[in-house]
């Protein structure tokens, strides 16, 4: 079933521009919803003011970006005064982290922790605070990909900060039990702050319901544009900016507003609002036929993460011995684009750092496929998908099996899951 919110004629467009290409890579970055894409072009001709001029332009960008600011701030039952815009989800995890990190030196507290999955935007800066002399934790994962709040309760001290846990993950979907972790979190003083950059606009995200201080987002993974995103602050949290300058954002977050990409960022949110439980039951469905079909029709395969507790449009599966990054290519040589992973991994061969956490092996870690679906996505295009497989797959593992002491050739042991490791202090894998 097509979407109901794409009309026909921006249908038409998408294919005659993409060739009938199929685009499952949603998780890397969405095309912009026709609303968005027309008021981010009106705004970028017709509201080119400064936000901060007194004059009748720059009231009038103001007043523009101020609507987008109560659009992103009904979506996530916030207030419009807590809503710092932000360049987009990476510039909001690392202004959670530096920023709450700033505030709380003077109070002693120099511990940092975040969940081993998160995303580098979060893992990194950790590493850059413990170059400076924070003490770091990564909280591991279970198997399931989801991270259990007893062990955030050990791992605790009371020099921790803050802690930083994902909603959802952005290779396996996985969502996580945020609001319990924050209630571990605050009971110990510590804030705590969640990237929301996968599940906003997916599935309902209610800042005040997750209990959480600090929460990121960005625009261009909900049908918005790139350079758009936002860091929420609760009322009273204590923060410093990162980006120190003019007083745009309350002070908060200086530098002269990303007008257009703002606009379209709130009627990104807006249209979300309005279309996200009809979408979630399509892209749902459309996601548990692509996954049951490829288990079906593909043998040695099996889904990563736990299937019951996902964001509706994403799955991530292993494929026995083949090589991720080679079906990656012969599927985009068929005119179908996946992704092995966070787009900041594609074109490296390194394991995904979130599967290897949840104790999968080197091997599978290195055999699976990250399918994210959206908008213009449709059953034509899964049973295509499901409909080439087999026989890519089947290629590949006997161009594999040739290759005597190749990739992929591993005895079943090698690609199951092994136990984790559970060093409290492990180690913040390296940058990317
Ligand atoms: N956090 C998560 C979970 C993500 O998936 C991404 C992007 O892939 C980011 C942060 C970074 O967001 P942005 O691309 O807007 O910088």
């Amino acid at each position: 079933m097509s979407s109901p919110f794409v009309t026909d004629g921006y249908r038409e467009w998408y294919n005659e521009r993409f060739a009938m290409r199929i685009y499952f890579d949603y998780n890397a970055t969405t095309p912009l919803a026709p609303e968005v894409a027309e008021a981010t072009t009106r705004a970028l001709r017709d509201q080119f003011g400064n936000a901060s001029s007194l004059h009748h332009f720059g009231q009038q960008a103001k007043a523009a970006i101020d609507e987008a600011r109560s659009a992103v701030a009904a979506l996530i039952n916030a207030d419009p005064s807590e809503i710092v815009f932000t360049s987009g989800g990476t510039e909001s995890d690392n202004f959670a982290i530096r920023g709450a990190a700033d505030a709380l030196e003077p109070t002693g507290r120099r511990h940092l922790v975040a969940s081993a999955i998160e995303h580098e935007a979060v893992l990194n800066t950790l590493k850059a605070l413990g170059r400076r002399g924070w003490r770091t934790t990564l909280l591991p994962v279970e198997q399931s990909g989801i991270v259990s709040p007893d062990r955030l309760r050990e791992l605790l001290t009371d020099d921790t900060a803050l802690v930083s846990v994902m909603h959802a993950n952005n290779e396996i979907g996985t969502l996580q039990p945020v609001a319990e972790l924050a209630a571990i979190a605050h009971e110990r003083g510590a804030l705590m702050h969640t990237d929301a950059v996968q599940s906003t606009g997916k599935i309902p995200v209610d800042a005040r319901a997750l209990g959480v201080d600090l929460l990121s987002l960005s625009a261009h993974k909900f049908d918005g544009p790139k350079g758009a995103g936002v860091l929420w602050i609760k009322r009273g949290t204590r923060m410093q900016p990162i980006l120190t300058g003019g007083k745009q954002e309350r002070t908060r977050r200086a530098g002269t507003e990303n007008v257009p990409a703002l606009v379209g960022l709130g009627v990104a949110a807006r249209l979300a609002a309005m279309k996200m439980s009809a979408e979630a039951a399509r892209v749902g469905a459309l996601r548990d036929r692509l996954e049951e079909g490829i288990l079906r029709s593909v043998g040695g395969t099996s889904v990563n993460g736990a299937r019951a507790s996902r964001v509706p449009n994403t799955t991530n599966i292993s494929f026995d011995h083949v090589e991720a990054e080679s079906l990656l290519i012969a599927l985009d040589l068929e005119g179908v684009a996946v992704s092995t992973g966070s787009a900041c991994s594609s074109g490296t061969l390194e394991p995904s750092h979130v599967l290897r956490a949840m104790g999968f092996s080197a091997h599978r870690s290195q055999n699976s496929l990250r399918f994210s679906l959206g908008m213009f996505s449709t059953d034509e295009e899964v049973d295509r998908v499901v409909s080439l497989l087999p026989a890519i797959v089947e290629k590949l593992r006997g161009l594999t099996s040739r290759r005597d002491s190749g990739f992929g050739i591993r005895d079943s042991a090698a690609s199951s899951p092994k136990s984790r490791v559970a060093n409290p202090e492990s180690q913040i894998p390296n940058p990317k």
